[in-house]
Formats: C-alpha cells, structure tokens, sequence
C-alpha cells in the first residue's frame, strides 16, 4: 500500500504525477497524507438578496446566460449571469476561454468568491465555481462543505487536487493499517486512521475537523516519544567503556586554575557530570542554558577530566568562527595541563599531505583534543580512543551528524550543548531520553543589556553612540541579514555596505567586517583583530550569531530586525552584555506593520531566554519564529510542540505506560514498522 504509485490512482495520468513529484507526492500514502493548509467554510449557502458587499460567499444558482467574448488576441471575458429564487448575479472570469463550452443556460452552479454589489446589482469576479450533476448538493466537492485549501505546484489547481485526494480516498482509504494501539485511541477518544482521514481532508463539520487534526497532532508526537522512549529502554544495554579520574584533586586543579569562580549552576552540572562519569553506562547529558551562562568552561572542565585520564576529546561546533573561538580559549585553558589540542575545519589544511598528517596526528594519539567544525565527521578522521563527544549548539546540527560522531568512539560519553531557550516541562519531553542539566544563572558582575527599537531614520543617532562606546574604549557590531539566500550576494551587500560606513559615519575609526565567505585565515585574522580591540566596529552577517565572545564589545546593532525570528535576536543579542560594562542592542528596521514593531518593541522588554521563547508561542499565529526544525528536530507535519505541549505530554504519559521496556513494540508490528519508517534515516539523538 504505501509504495503503490499514484499512478493507480483515478484521475492521475503521468503528467500530474510528474507535477505531484514537485511537492513529494509519489504513492498513494503521499496523497492521503498531504494535507490541506488551510479549510474554507462554504457550507453556508447564501440566497442572492442577502449578500453583502465585499463578503466571501457560496450562492447556489441557476444560470440564465452565459457568454464568452473574445475582445482582442489572448483575451476573453466570460460572463454568466444567474438566478436564484430572490434575486440575479453577475459572474465574471476572465481569460478562461475554455469556459465558453463550460456553462450552459439552465445549469445549476454552486459558486464561492468575493462579492462586488454596484448600483445595486451583485458581481463575484472570478469565482470558483461546481456544476451540479444531479441536484444532488452532498455530492459536490468543492462547494456546500468545508473545503480543503492545499498547497499547491505549478499546474495544479485546487479543484484537481481535491478531486484526486478524494478519489484515493474512495478507493484505497481501507488499505490503510491502524497502527496506534488500540487501547490508546479509546482511551484517548481519538478517531481511528479512516475517519481521521475523511475528515482531515473533507470534515462533516468544524467538530470533526479538530477531532481529525487532533487524532494527527497525537500521532506524531506519540510516535515521536515512542521513538525516543525506545532508544532510551535500548541505549541501557550500552556500557561505559572508558573509566575516568574523577577524584577531587584533580577537579581542584582544573577549577583553580580558572581565572573566575563557578557559579552556583556551574558547580552543579560539573558535578552532574562527574557522577555519570562514575556510573556504569556512558554519560547522555544536554545542558540547556541560556547564552552567556558559561557552558564552555563546564565543557571544558568535561573535556580535561576525559583527557587526563589518558583518553581522546572531540569537541564540535557549527561554524568556523565559533570553532576557531574555541580553540583559542580551549587550548589557553588546557594546555597548561599538559593537553595537547587540535583545530580541525574544512579550512585548515590547505592541501592534502597536512590533510593527512592532522588524520595521523588524531589516529596515533599525537593530539588529546580534538576541536572542529563538522569535519570532524569525515569518514577519514579516525581516533585512537575516542572517550568524550561534546557538541555545542546542538540545535544548529542535524540528528545523524550527531550520532555520527559518537559512532567514532565506542560508547564515548556525550555532552551537548544548547541555548535554545525552550521551556522546561517540553525540555523535559523532549530530551527525555538523555539526562538534563541547566544553567538557569549568569556570572556575576555582568553588564545591563539595555535593548532599544529604532527605525532607519535614527541611523545617524545610532552611529553617533557607536562613536561614543568606541570613545570609551568599547567595540560594537552591526549585523546585517542574509538579503538573499545566496551567500555571494550577500558577500557583495555586506561589502557596499562597510564601504558606505568606513567612507562615511566611520572614516576616523576603524571598522572591518566578516562573512561566510571569506577564506579561513581571514577570517581568523579579522576575528582576532576584534577581539584584540584593534577593530572597532564588526560588520558581520549572522555567522555571529552563535558563541562567539568579546567581552568588550557593548553595542549590537542589528539591521532588519524584522527579518530575524526572536529566538534568532536573542542569541545575537548574547554577543553582548558579556564583559563588567553596561551594553546595548538596538534592532533598527524600516518595517510599517505595527504589530511586527510591537514584537520587536516586547523584545527589547525581555531578557529572558525562556520567557522569549514563550513570547515567541503566543506570536505563533503571525509569524514563524520559533522554527521547529531549525532546532535539529525531526520534522513534524502539523503537530507543533510548543503550541501542542498538552498533546505531548498526553502521548508521553501513554508511551511511558506502554512502553516500560521494548516488549510491546514486538507484539504490535504495525506499530514498529512505523516507527522504524518514520525514524530510520534520522536516528534519534536530541
Ligand atoms: P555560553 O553559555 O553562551 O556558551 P560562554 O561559555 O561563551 O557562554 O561564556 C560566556 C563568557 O562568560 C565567557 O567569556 C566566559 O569566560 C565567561 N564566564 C563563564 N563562566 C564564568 C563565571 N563563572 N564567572 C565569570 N565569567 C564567566
Ligand atoms: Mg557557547
């Protein structure tokens, strides 16, 4: 059933299967399971006299006339007029010549659109329109019902869409396996998978509507926690293989060393950590803390007792810059230990014999820690005694790459690292397989953020403060947005535009700027000259955006703001507010639309990582700011967990009760070859 081709179906010829290709519909499973983006209500069929102006409307009429003119090449217009027993519209179509042999005086026609009324005289110009066959008003598809609205391709209408998703219906719908145990769908009071289906795309009424969404919002977080709880009963079986030296002499002269104390929450999670180094399993641990906490050092703490204890580190971030970052402080850190520690980035070897003497160098134990971007992916890095896998901002990597690190060690333990500020009771959802750790406190003696909303006009006044923090001796940067999503284009406007600044407000001081682009050891250069104060002013994309720390820099200025979702402004806003001195961000955007600058307005009121991402729920409706998989989850269809929080832990108590080891998976087969089809190529590690 699932791989039968569309081709089988009704209605679908080659030409249309090519066209469903384009929005990944290949087999009957696709069809049913594509579901509508939105619903349009046209089961209240309005009589002509009582329409108003300017209202969507589903009149249903008879046609009195209809008549297409062909006024000029490639130009036609078709009007109909039609009656009901209270009155007379006009309906209007243009360019549709095929229309001319379409309706025919005497037709009943169901039609949805919006109404014109002028001088008294009702008009829908170009409205969808249904002839009905047989009078018979329950068999229409597109009208008297709450319609489905899909997204569409190219050469694909609505009304096709419609009628092929219900002929596959029809007839393959009872091909479809329940695989959601049955004892859940009653208990929970869910419709079962055909009913679910009918309605998703064809609701009898609003009720049913929900009650079909609902059925499908359950069933992908149930299988998503499904999926999870059974890695974690299977994970169990996985000893630890390298044992470590966690006495307190040794944590002392790491914690000595450090030119600050802990906070209270770092001393924690150090703590955390090395109780799960004394276990017998290896260590699975998130920490979660918003940015500027100070996750490195725990991290590094990690990384040193790994170390010490005679085995290898690797260390992964998502971008260059931030890696090269780590480098820089890691090594400082740990080398006075003795530790001896590796850049790895796609950039660093310039050819392939240095290429092969890094592999060596990681292969023979020349070097204990190993820092990198995903490179350190790549089939040919392989270690000597891989005992501890660390990953920093996780959300930026997608699953595999995750579990594909880990893969390079045998049972390493595993830290990763996240700022995603989402809230507590879904972190606990969510990582529910791998225990938790949180830095919910800032060192102390941090700086204000002072956050302000300012539109292009301020821009002189905002340059002007740049000029007055660059006085005191302090640094900012301007972060412009990605314009296209094309990173050479954006190399070029990031350029005109430093030009415009070192030329103008700029010219006695001195700017530079960075890119994706721009090669490894220009980037190095440039990064170190900010972060020496030699650069004043960083113009920068949003490479930025995760972990990177100057704590002298006090000024974050970020050009179209609107363009960023909050999660997003909040951790370029991270940048700052890292040093002792007070600090500023200021989202600048020439956006109108008042409920946009409102957010941005909320925004500069919060500082608060999580209360931000709540922010960022109650928004829901009107942008996509909180976007899901950009947080490294797997992707979900229409369930939405933070909106969904109540669905998800419904599917989590159930899962937990059905699932306390993997025993029901193997009584219940539909449900395991579901699982094992929705997960198999995305292994779950969040
Ligand atoms: P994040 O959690 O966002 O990764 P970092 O680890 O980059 O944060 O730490 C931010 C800054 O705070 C760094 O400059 C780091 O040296 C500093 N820092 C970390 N812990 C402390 C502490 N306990 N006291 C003072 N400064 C600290
Ligand atoms: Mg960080």
């Amino acid at each position: 059933m699932n791989s039968t081709s569309i081709l089988n179906c009704k209605g679908i010829g080659s030409s249309i299967a090519n066209k469903l290709k384009k929005i990944n519909i290949e087999n009957i499973e696709d069809l049913l399971f594509y579901f509508p983006r939105k619903y349009q209500d046209r089961k209240n069929i309005l009589k002509i006299k009582d329409i108003s102006d300017n209202v969507q409307a589903s009149v249903f009429a008879e046609i009195v006339t209809a008549k297409t003119n062909y006024i000029r090449r490639g130009f036609c217009i078709t009007r109909v007029s039609a009656k009901d027993d209270t009155g007379q519209i006009n309906l209007i179509w243009y360019n549709q010549p095929y229309l001319n042999r379409v309706f025919k005086t005497g037709d009943k026609i169901f039609v949805y659109g919006k109404v014109n009324i002028k001088n008294g005289k009702s008009e829908i110009l170009n409205p969808e329109y249904e002839i009905l066959k047989d009078d018979d008003i329950a068999s229409c598809l597109h009208m008297g019902r709450i319609v489905p609205v899909y997204g569409l391709t190219a050469g694909i209408t609505n009304k096709v869409l419609r009628k092929i998703v219900n002929n596959a219906i029809a007839e393959h719908k009872n091909y479809l396996e329940e695989f959601l145990p049955e004892v859940i769908v009653k208990e929970r009071k869910l419709p079962d998978i055909f009913t679910a289906v009918d309605n998703i795309h064809f609701p009898e009424d609003l009720e049913f509507l929900k009650r079909a969404r609902l059925r499908f919002v359950y069933e992908e977080l149930f299988m998503l926690m499904l999926a999870l709880k059974y890695r974690k009963n299977t994970i169990k079986e996985f000893p630890r293989f390298y044992k470590y030296k966690t006495d307190e002499k040794t944590q002392d002269e790491f914690l000595n060393s450090l030119s600050f104390e802990l906070t209270f929450a770092q001393k924690k999670v150090c703590s955390e950590i090395t109780d799960d180094f004394a276990k017998n399993a290896s260590m699975q641990r998130i920490l979660i803390g918003d940015v500027g906490c100070g996750k490195t050092v725990v991290a590094a703490f990690a990384v040193y007792m790994a170390v010490k204890s005679g085995f290898q580190a690797a260390f992964m971030a998502p971008t260059e810059i931030l890696a090269m970052q780590h480098y820089k402080n890691l090594e400082n850190l740990l080398s006075k230990f003795g530790v001896k520690t590796l850049l790895l980035t796609g950039g660093v070897a310039k050819n392939k014999k240095e290429k092969e003497e890094i592999y060596n160098k990681i292969k023979n134990k020349e070097v204990d820690f190993i820092i990198g971007t995903h490179s350190l992916l790549q089939e040919k890095v392989e270690y000597k005694n891989l005992g501890l896998v660390v990953i920093d901002e996780q959300h930026k990597f997608g699953v595999r790459q995750r579990l594909l690190l880990a893969e390079k060690g045998i049972n390493p333990d595993l830290l990763v690292m996240t700022a995603t500020p989402i809230p507590r009771t879904l972190a606990l959802s969510l990582f529910g397989d791998m225990d938790i750790s949180i830095i919910d406190e800032m060192p102390k003696g941090r700086g204000k953020i002072n956050s302000y909303f300012r539109s292009f006009a301020s821009a002189e006044k905002v340059y002007d403060f740049i000029l007055g923090e660059v006085d005191k001796k302090r640094q900012a940067f301007i972060v412009c947005p990605l314009i296209e999503e094309n990173e050479d284009t954006d190399l070029k406007s990031v350029e005109k535009e430093y030009n415009k600044l070192k030329n103008g407000p700029f010219k006695n001081i001195s700017i530079d700027f960075l890119h994706g682009r721009m090669d490894n050891d220009l980037k190095e250069r440039v990064m170190k000259k900010f972060k020496d104060g030699v650069t004043q002013v960083l113009l920068t994309t949003t490479v930025i955006e995760v972990g990177i720390d100057i704590p002298n820099a006090t000024v974050m200025v970020i050009k179209n703001a609107d363009r960023f979702g909050l999660a997003q402004l909040h951790q370029l806003r991270g940048r700052i507010g890292r040093g002792i001195n007070e600090s500023y961000c200021v989202l600048m955007s020439g956006i109108k639309n008042e409920e946009t600058i409102n957010r941005l307005k909320n925004f500069c009121l919060e500082g608060d990582g999580f209360r931000i991402a709540q922010m960022d729920l109650e928004n829901r409706g009107t942008g996509e700011f909180f976007g899901w998989a950009q947080h490294g989850f797997p992707e979900l269809r229409v369930a939405d967990p933070l909106r969904d929080i109540k669905v998800l832990e419904a599917a989590k108590q159930d899962v937990e009760k059905i699932l306390p080891d993997n025993k029901f998976l193997d009584k219940n087969p539909n449900l395991k070859n579901r699982m094992n089809k929705i997960f198999n190529n995305e292994k779950l590690v969040l």
